[in-house]
C-alpha cells in the first residue's frame, strides 16, 4: 500500500510518544497519531507522508483501549492543555514512569537493569483535577462579538470559550464571569492580536491553597479601564478575594505580562504556605496532611514565579530534602532557586545555603521571604547559574582560598528550567566536589544529559523518583540524587590488593 498524503489506514497502537500520541506500524511504516491510545484499533488519515514515517490525524476508534476513560472536560482534545486526559490516571502515572526510564537509559547511556534498580515508583495524586494555585485566560470575542474568555486551542490563538477548566481552581468560573460581564456593562472591549486594538488582554486569578487567598490581576492594553471602580465592587465581594490589581501590556508580543501595573484593591500580594511532608506521607498516596506542622509562608505577586501545584510542591521538595540528607552541619548551595523555595526549605535543616538565580526579582522575593520566616542563613546571589558559580570558584581559588568554605558543599541543589544545566555549571560543580548533588528536573531528556556528564566526572546516580506535578498533560517532573564516588585515595589498598601495577 502506498502512504500518501490522505489515504486512510486501520492500525493498532502499540506505544506512546513523549508528546502523548500514539504510535502504530504497518509492515515496518510507523503512523504518529494525536489522541490515539495505546491499545486502540483505529482508523486514521495521514496527514504528512515521510519515506519511513507519517503524521495522521485519528478519524475513528474502532475498538477503544482498555486505557481509555471518560474525559471530564469536553475540550480536552482543542485545547492544548492536557493532551492526555482521556489516558486512565493509572496510565498516565505509568506512562511518565516509563518516559523518564527511557530517557535514563536511550539519552543518558544507563543500563536498563541499573535504572530498574534505583528508579522510585512515581508520586501520583490522589486527586488529580483542580490542583493548579494559577490560571491566565485570554480575552476575545467569538465571530457573533461576544466576548469570550477560555483556552487557547493547541498551538494556535484561536480561543476556546470555556470558564471552568476541570484543573483549575472552583472560583476561577465566578470571577470569570464576573469580569466578563463587568466589561460589557461598561464597554471595555478585548485586545485583538492582529489589529493590536482594544483593551483586555488576559486574567490572571492565583489562589493560595493554604490561605484560602485569592489574587486577580487583569492585564491591559494601556493604564486604566472605565468605571474601575465597578470591577472592584464586583470582584471584591468573591470569598477569599485579597488582592486585585491591573497590569500593563502595551506590546504586539505573546509574553502575557508587561512589567508596570497598579493595584486596585487590597494587598499586592497574597500569602501560600509550603510544609514538610514526612516519606511516609508522601508514601500514603494522601494529598491532604494535617496543617498543623510549621511550614514555610511566601508572599506571592502578579509577577513572581511561583510552582502551580502546591499539593504536588511539597512532596516534590520534601523529597528533595530526604535526598539531601541534611543534619543541620551542612552547606547547600541551590542553584536556580527562583523566590528561594527549595532554599528556605533546605535553610531550616542545614548551617548555611547560597541560592542563585538569574531574575533579579525572584532574589528579592527570596530575601524578603527569608526575613518573613526568620531565617538568617540563607543568603542570595543574581546571576546565571553559569557565570555566578565558576566566577566565584575561580576568583576564590585565585585570591589563595582553596579551604573557603562555600568552596566546599556539602550538597549542591540545581532545579534547571526545561534546557537543563550549562556545562559551565556542571563543570565547577564537579570541581567543588560535592558529597551529594540533588536534581529537580522539569524535562527528563536533559536531565539525563546532564546525569551522564555527571557519572562521568566522579559521581554515581543513586536515586530517582518522578513526581506528577501537571496530570493530564504529557510533562513530568523528576528528582534524583548522586553521591561522589569514593576518592582515588581511599582506593589504593585495594588497588594493591588485587595486585594492579597501575596503582
Ligand atoms: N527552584 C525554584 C525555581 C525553579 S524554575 C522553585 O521551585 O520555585 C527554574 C528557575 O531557574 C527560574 O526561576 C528561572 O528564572 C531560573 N533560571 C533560568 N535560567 C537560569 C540560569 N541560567 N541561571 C540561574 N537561574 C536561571
Amino acid at each position: 500500500m502506498e502512504y500518501t498524503k490522505n489515504a486512510v489506514v486501520t492500525v493498532t497502537i502499540e506505544d506512546v510518544g513523549t508528546d502523548g500520541e500514539g504510535i502504530g506500524k504497518i509492515d515496518g511504516y510507523t503512523l504518529f497519531i494525536k489522541d490515539a491510545m495505546i491499545g486502540d484499533v483505529v482508523e486514521a488519515k495521514i496527514m504528512k507522508a515521510k519515506k519511513n514515517y507519517a503524521y495522521a490525524r485519528l478519524e475513528k476508534i474502532l475498538q477503544p483501549s482498555e486505557k481509555r476513560v471518560e474525559p471530564l472536560c469536553v475540550y480536552h482534545r482543542q485545547c492544548g492543555g492536557c493532551q492526555i486526559q482521556a489516558m486512565s490516571y493509572e496510565a498516565q502515572l505509568a506512562f511518565k514512569q516509563n518516559k523518564v526510564k527511557n530517557h535514563l537509559v536511550r539519552i543518558g547511556g544507563f543500563a536498563e537493569e541499573f535504572i530498574d534498580g534505583l528508579m522510585e515508583p512515581i508520586v501520583g495524586m490522589e486527586h488529580p483535577w483542580n490542583y493548579r494555585n494559577k490560571a491566565q485566560f485570554p480575552v476575545g470575542m467569538d465571530r457573533e462579538g461576544n466576548l469570550i474568555t477560555g483556552f487557547y486551542a493547541g498551538r494556535t490563538h484561536s480561543i476556546i470559550a470555556n470558564t471552568d477548566c476541570a484543573l483549575g481552581v472552583k472560583e476561577n468560573q465566578q470571577i470569570l464571569e464576573v469580569i466578563l460581564e463587568y466589561m460589557k456593562q461598561n464597554q471595555v472591549s478585548a485586545y485583538n492580536e492582529t489589529t493590536g486594538k482594544g483593551l483586555v488582554r488576559h486574567i490572571l486569578i492565583r489562589k493560595g491553597f493554604t490561605s484560602g487567598e485569592i489574587m486577580v490581576c487583569v492585564i491591559i492594553n494601556g493604564k486604566r479601564l472605565n468605571n474601575e471602580d465597578a470591577l472592584v465592587e464586583a470582584l471584591s465581594k468573591v470569598g477569599g478575594m485579597k488582592s486585585i490589581s491591573l497590569n500593563f501590556n502595551t506590546q504586539n508580543t505573546n509574553v502575557i505580562m508587561g512589567r508596570e501595573g497598579r493595584l486596585l484593591w487590597g494587598e499586592s500580594t497574597i500569602r501560600d504556605v509550603i510544609h514538610p511532608r514526612t516519606l511516609e506521607e508522601i508514601n500514603s498516596g494522601k494529598d491532604a496532611i494535617d496543617k498543623d506542622r510549621e511550614g514555610i509562608t511566601f508572599a506571592i505577586s502578579p509577577l513572581s514565579f511561583y510552582q502551580v501545584n502546591p499539593v504536588q510542591t511539597e512532596k516534590l521538595y520534601s523529597l528533595a530534602l530526604e535526598y539531601a540528607q541534611l543534619t543541620g552541619k551542612e552547606t547547600v548551595w541551590d542553584l536556580y532557586c527562583g523566590i528561594g523555595t527549595i532554599s528556605l526549605f533546605m535553610a531550616q535543616r542545614a548551617k548555611q545555603v547560597y541560592g542563585v538565580e538569574i531574575v533579579e526579582q525572584a532574589i528579592l522575593d527570596a530575601r524578603e521571604n527569608a526575613k518573613r520566616n526568620g531565617i538568617i542563613n540563607a543568603e542570595f546571589f543574581v546571576g546565571k547559574a553559569e557565570e555566578v558559580l565558576p566566577e566565584f570558584y575561580e576568583k576564590t581559588m585565585a585570591a589563595g582560598q582553596s579551604d573557603h568554605a562555600m568552596l566546599h558543599p556539602d550538597v549542591i541543589c540545581v532545579d534547571p528550567p526545561r534546557k537543563g544545566c550549562d556545562e559551565a555549571c556542571l563543570d565547577t560543580m564537579v570541581k567543588m566536589a560535592p558529597k551529594r548533588i540533588v536534581y529537580v528536573s522539569c524535562d527528563s531528556a536533559t536531565l539525563a544529559r546532564d546525569l551522564k556528564y555527571l557519572c562521568e566526572h566522579g559521581y554515581e546516580l543513586k536515586k530517582v523518583r518522578p513526581v506528577d506535578q501537571f496530570a493530564h498533560s504529557v510533562h513530568c517532573e523528576c528528582v534524583s540524587y548522586l553521591e561522589k564516588k569514593r576518592p582515588i585515595a581511599y582506593r589504593e589498598e585495594e588497588v594493591a590488593d588485587c595486585g594492579c601495577i597501575y596503582g
